[in-house]
């Protein structure tokens, strides 16, 4: 856990309300701010700045994430009309909070480019 970090709280259940998903590696919650009718942010449990911040040694968890992702998407109903999973990485990928997400966004047509 990384002190200060927001999402490092939510997945210690020390702030915000009960995950959506939650297991001994990654966690689920609701963006507080949305961008779709449904947006969620799927995080490691372990404090990993950016996806640029990843190592080898998380080649596994990468994966994981990846895999739920879309096995959320499913649990929230936007997997047969599809979705959108976006990883924001440093200034110009608009990366906000400084512990690595995956947006999940669905429930609306997506456009390209994003902006
Ligand atoms: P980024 O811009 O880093 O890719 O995305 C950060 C996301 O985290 C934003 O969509 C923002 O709305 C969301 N966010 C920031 N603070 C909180 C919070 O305290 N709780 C939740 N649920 N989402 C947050
Ligand atoms: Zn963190």
């Amino acid at each position: 856990m990384s002190a200060n970090c927001i999402f490092c709280k939510i997945a210690a259940g020390k702030f915000g309300g009960p995950p959506v998903y939650q297991d001994e590696d990654v966690t689920a919650f609701r963006d507080i701010n949305p961008q779709a009718p449904r947006h969620l942010l799927l995080i490691p449990n372990k404090h990993i700045a950016s996806v640029s911040e990843a190592s080898a040694d998380d080649q596994a968890l990468l994966g994981k994430l990846m895999l739920t992702a879309a096995q959320i998407a499913k649990q929230e109903g936007i997997d047969d009309n599809g979705y959108r999973l976006v990883i924001n990485s440093g200034a110009h990928g608009g990366q906000t909070v400084f512990h690595l997400h995956v947006h999940i966004l669905g429930g609306r047509k997506m456009t390209w480019p994003p902006g």
